[in-house]
């Protein structure tokens, strides 16, 4: 068994699944807005009641989720529900429910989620001791294509954090530029987007959906929502030779995601790669990034599986179920 807990802006979520990957129980509650002691009671109850009604003992660890991060310190940060911004949320939870609490954001409960539940488990082949029934790949990388971008990579089941805490924040890496759509004059424009970060042309600011959209508005001046930039590339648009603005836009958003994928690839040599968030759900991806990504990839027998998330909004609560070791 294992009980992991989903805390998001609008709704807590605890889940506990058994040792195939089954779930056994879940509940959901709002999330109190703006109010620490009161997120902290309620996740709290959640857990009591999970625990009690599957039989796992009180003192057992649990997972938890979090669109935050946190720091080195144990307190937190950029954290959507800002009332945990600066609070110790493990500490306080620990001593709260007097057992261990083990923590992670979503972009790696995302990836641990989808390595052992969702698409890991189609092209799965590996297996932990121990592990009777369900496997996963060998070394996934998942990522968020969403408001911001995540990304969480998942080694033998196990998800990879790293002295830092910043284990596959490829979100953060400078996006390499040179890589846009070639062939046309337009993609000349050197541009600087600042990220929220601190830091300059971070991958984030161009493959999110605000930076979709940021490409379109710099482009041609026009502000629209990421989905209006996709329905567009899909129909057309306007007239003469406005038709092609939103195909151009796309274009060169896949050439930004080849090569910034491309280069994660030549580090990590995933044995699969899982896209979730908004973004994710646009199909032409995955006709169009494996032959895109092939010219940067330092192998001529590029065939590493890019695929959609299959867990929806489930998987950060699934995630942080598998951030604790099976409770027998
Ligand atoms: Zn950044």
């Amino acid at each position: 068994m294992r009980l992991g807990v989903d805390l998001g802006g609008t709704k807590i979520e605890a889940v506990v699944i058994d040792g195939n990957g089954d779930e056994c129980w879940r509940q959901r509650v709002l999330t109190p807005q703006g109010n620490y002691d009161a997120t902290l009671g309620a996740i709290a109850q959640l857990v009591k009641e999970g625990k009690r009604i599957v039989g796992i003992g009180p003192s057992a660890v649990i997972g938890i989720g979090t669109p935050g991060a946190e720091t080195k310190d144990g307190s937190m940060k950029n954290c959507n529900s800002t009332a945990l911004n600066g609070r110790f949320l493990r500490k306080d939870l620990s001593q709260l429910l007097n057992c261990p609490v083990k923590i992670a954001n979503d972009a790696n409960c995302f990836a641990l989620a989808e390595a052992h539940r969702g698409r890991g488990r189609q092209v799965g082949v590996f297996k932990a001791e121990g592990e009777s029934t369900h496997q996963c790949p060998g070394v996934v990388f998942g990522v968020i294509l969403g408001t911001g971008v995540g990304g969480g990579i998942v080694v033998n089941g196990t998800l990879l954090t790293g002295p830092n805490t910043i284990a596959g924040e490829w979100g953060h890496n400078p996006m390499p530029l040179k890589g846009e759509a070639s062939g046309s004059a337009r993609v000349e424009r050197v541009e600087r987007r600042p990220c929220y970060c601190g830091r300059v042309n971070c991958v984030e600011t161009f493959l999110s959906g605000p930076g979709l959209a940021l490409s379109y508005q710099q482009r041609f001046g026009e502000t629209l929502r990421p989905e209006e930039i996709i329905t567009r590339m899909r129909n057309g648009e306007g007239e003469g030779e406005d038709k092609e603005n939103a195909g151009f836009i796309w274009r060169e958003y896949m050439q930004q995601l080849a090569v910034a994928l491309a280069q994660v690839v030549n580090i990590l040599d995933p044995s699969l790669i899982v896209l979730g968030g908004g973004l994710s759900m646009v199909s032409e991806i995955y006709q169009d990034i494996a032959p895109m990504m092939k010219p940067h990839v330092f192998t001529d027998e590029f065939d590493t599986p890019i695929l959609p998330a299959l867990l929806g909004d489930s998987a950060g609560v699934y995630g942080a179920a598998w951030l604790v070791d099976e409770i027998t």
